[in-house]
């Protein structure tokens, strides 16, 4: 399409608002950043970024806490609490999920056998609600399980202290404790990307946003493109 159409596209270019004064009409899709937490500690060297997690997964420790528990907490403990790729390997998948190819038993289950875990993972969140709460209503049910065989435990009504060299201080039910974790991945929230939005409308460009930069709080690639091709379909 982008051939047929000859759009030109340039890789591993950041887009400044002095590269894009020759556009008469900018989109913005320039997503989300993490957002950082605001407590004592929060620099501190145990501390990554989901995306940080998720792009060098060898820098997280044995022992980690996930602080958020929504659909991108689910993820990254899911991606740390893996060891290899499961999925791709047809035995060690049927293992897991205790499916008998040989079907020596009636309906073709077996028991299934515990995977191997590389890391401890406690998943952390704020409010007393059920984790994972924005789970797909029909795919929710395969990540709380595979998390549960894989031993993530999950704490909910905490309120997060500080983080020093001891670890992640939490309060929960006016009781305080200091979880012992190497590393402390915080997978709460985001925030839009919209550096470029005020200097290009001082330039006087017009500019359209969309996706997770128009709105960070629930990230949903299905509505980003549907921004997309609406916004296309209108210039
Ligand atoms: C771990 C994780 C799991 C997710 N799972 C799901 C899911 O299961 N289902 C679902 O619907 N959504 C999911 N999402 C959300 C989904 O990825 C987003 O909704 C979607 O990617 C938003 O698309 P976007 O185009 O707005 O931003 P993005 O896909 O983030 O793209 C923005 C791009 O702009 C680039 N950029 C930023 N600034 C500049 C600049 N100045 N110059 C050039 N390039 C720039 C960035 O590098 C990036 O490549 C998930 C997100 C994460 C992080």
């Amino acid at each position: 399409m982008l051939e047929k159409y000859a759009v030109e596209v340039r890789l591993n270019t950041t887009a400044s608002a002095e590269t894009l004064a020759d556009f008469d009409e900018v989109v913005m899709a320039t997503g989300v950043q993490p957002r950082e937490l605001n407590l004592p500690g929060h620099d501190h060297d145990k501390v990554l970024s989901y995306a940080e997690a998720i792009e060098s997964p060898e820098r997280v420790g044995r022992k980690v806490a996930v602080i958020g528990a929504g659909g991108i907490g689910f993820d990254v403990s899911e991606l740390l609490a893996h060891q290899g790729h499961p999925a791709l390997d047809i035995a060690e998948w049927c293992d897991e999920w205790g499916v008998d190819l040989a079907v020596g038993e009636r309906g073709g289950l077996k028991a299934p056998t515990p995977p191997a875990v590389p890391r401890d993972i406690v998943m952390l969140q704020r409010k007393t609600s059920k984790p994972g709460k924005y789970l797909g209503k029909t795919t929710g049910w395969v990540h709380r399980a595979s998390l549960k065989q894989r031993g993530v435990k999950t704490l909910t009504g905490c309120e997060y202290l500080k983080i020093d060299d001891e670890g992640l201080h939490i309060r929960r039910d006016g009781v305080e404790q200091v979880l012992a974790v190497d590393s402390i991945i915080v997978c709460a929230g985001q925030e839009s990307v919209r550096d470029l939005l005020a200097p290009l409308e001082r330039a006087g460009t017009a500019v359209h946003i969309i996706g997770g930069a128009d709105e960070a709080s629930e990230l949903d690639a299905k509505r980003a493109i549907e921004q997309g091709t609406r916004l296309a379909a209108s210039l």
